[in-house]
């Protein structure tokens, strides 16, 4: 921890205000944040709320605490069940390779990984015993052999979302894991089971989970009845989140979380994403289309999380823009050391490189302001730019220059040093893909594709051939 740090404030969707930041054990963060259903490829939406995420942890890491996060991955629920059926594959079938993509794409964002990552099929043991327990405290009914969580007899619901139970029709009732009624309903912790579902034969009867207990079961179970931070997309506050409060409190009578972060949805076009609309990206379709994913991470972190941010081709062209203006500081930096030349010591570098520095640090601290913590590395960019035309400044002077880019990178993980692919490494996969498509095999082809896209590459059929260039 820095000697005199300054506090941190978050926004807390529960009380809808900035509060000042207090860790419940000293240095160290414990924070939960809902994973992805593993039945598709995640769309860039889903990796806004991933790549907040990561910023938030970056940031807490930077400040000195020791961050234990963990992220769940959804592998049963009505969307998988229901592809399996339709396959006629096994749910394990199913989600397997898209928890492999994901992974991979977690990579490819320079997302870093947690602590845990959960899988629901895996604490089957742990919701069951939960369920119990708020069957013994009397919040829940049975019906047909499904379990309900019976909404107005825990007194706090509602304090998350404001959707209270006092809006709950008698009979309100739903089996379904994802809801969007804008009422408080009871509603399901175990499933019946039902013929041809993936089921579990527990003390509960047979049957499923239902999708909320994983949350509150598996969080229990890595961080505790009492964490610091729960975070996830804007959608997931109503009715996930507040059905997990229910869940947890009512089976624990502690306070489950204290600060609830949520990130705004990203909007393609200026609509909310659907496959329907034809404004829907996965981050694979987006690298396809020959952007880089740092500027994609770039384009992402450098707006606030709690602002609508909206992706467009002119959206896209600035952040590559000003990733690429980040990249070229890295670059002049590392030569200038490289090279060996040295000159006077800078004061008005000194005090940029402060100022910046400073200000990074109090914009982060209200509330991950990423924009104007961004504006901060701009300004030293351009005023070392400027004092670095005029000629070399001392050595150690820049060393230290590009220890702060670094550092402030630990937060932003926009640079990634690449070694520039060579042309023989080029020209090889491009024959591999001419191969892979004369044996009609196209996900091979489109998978080389990627690949080169990924380091930069472009590739253009022509008549005459496959033509590339580096962008
Ligand atoms: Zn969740």
């Amino acid at each position: 921890m820095t000697a005199n740090p300054q506090p941190i404030y978050f926004h807390n969707t529960e009380t809808n205000r900035k509060e000042e930041f207090h860790s419940i054990e000293p240095g160290h963060v414990r924070m939960y944040t809902c994973g992805p259903t593993i039945y598709d490829y995640a769309h860039i939406g889903n990796y806004r709320a991933y790549l907040f995420e990561d910023v938030l942890r970056r940031y807490l890491q930077y400040r000195g605490y020791r961050v234990t996060q963990v992220m769940n991955l959804t592998d049963v629920e009505d969307k998988i069940i229901r592809k399996a059926q339709e396959q006629g594959k096994t749910i394990f079938e199913v989600t397997k390779p898209f928890e492999q993509a994901f992974f991979e794409d977690l990579d490819t964002l320079g997302i870093e990984r947690a602590e845990y990552y959960p899988r629901a099929t895996a604490h089957i043991p742990e919701m069951v015993a939960l369920i119990q327990s708020l069957r013994d405290k009397g919040l829940t009914y049975e019906k047909d052999g499904s379990i309900y969580f019976r909404v107005s007899a825990f007194q706090d619901y509602g304090r998350l979302s404001g959707n209270r139970p006092d809006s709950l029709k008698p009979g309100a009732r739903v089996d379904a894991d994802e809801y969007e009624k804008e009422e408080a309903s009871d509603f399901v912790l175990w499933k019946a089971r039902k013929e041809g579902e993936h089921f579990w034969e527990t003390e509960l009867g047979p049957g499923r989970p239902g999708w909320h207990i994983e949350c509150s079961a598996m969080s229990m179970k890595y961080l505790g009845p009492h964490f610091d931070i729960h975070t996830g997309g804007e959608d997931n506050i109503f009715p996930h989140h507040e059905n997990e409060i229910a869940q947890s409190e009512g089976a624990t009578g502690t306070r489950f979380v204290n600060y609830w972060l949520h990130c705004r949805h990203l909007l393609v076009g200026g609509e909310k994403m659907a496959k329907s609309k034809g404004n829907f990206f996965t981050l694979r379709d987006l690298i396809q289309q020959g952007n880089h994913p740092m500027a994609l991470r770039y384009f992402i972190v450098s707006s606030h999380y709690r602002s609508p941010l909206n992706l467009t081709p002119e959206g896209l062209k600035a952040a590559h823009a000003a990733w690429s203006r980040i990249m070229d500081f890295h670059t002049r930096l590392r030569e200038g050391l490289q090279s060996g030349k040295s000159g006077a010591f800078s004061n008005d570098l000194e005090r940029a490189v402060r100022t910046s520095v400073q200000r990074f640090e109090e914009h982060m601290n209200d509330d991950l302001d990423t924009p104007r913590a961004v504006a901060a590395l701009f300004d030293l960019i351009r005023e070392a730019n400027k004092i670095l035309d005029a000629g070399p400044v001392e050595r150690g002077q820049l060393q230290s220059v590009s220890d702060t880019l670094r550092r402030i990178d630990t937060v932003l993980g926009v640079i990634r040093p690449e070694e520039p692919m060579l042309d023989e490494e080029i020209e090889r996969l491009i024959q591999d893909r001419q191969e892979a498509r004369k044996r009609r095999d196209f996900a091979a082809a489109d998978a080389i594709r990627d690949q080169l896209a990924a380091r930069g590459i472009v590739l253009e059929d022509t008549r005459e051939g496959v033509r590339w260039k580096r962008r």
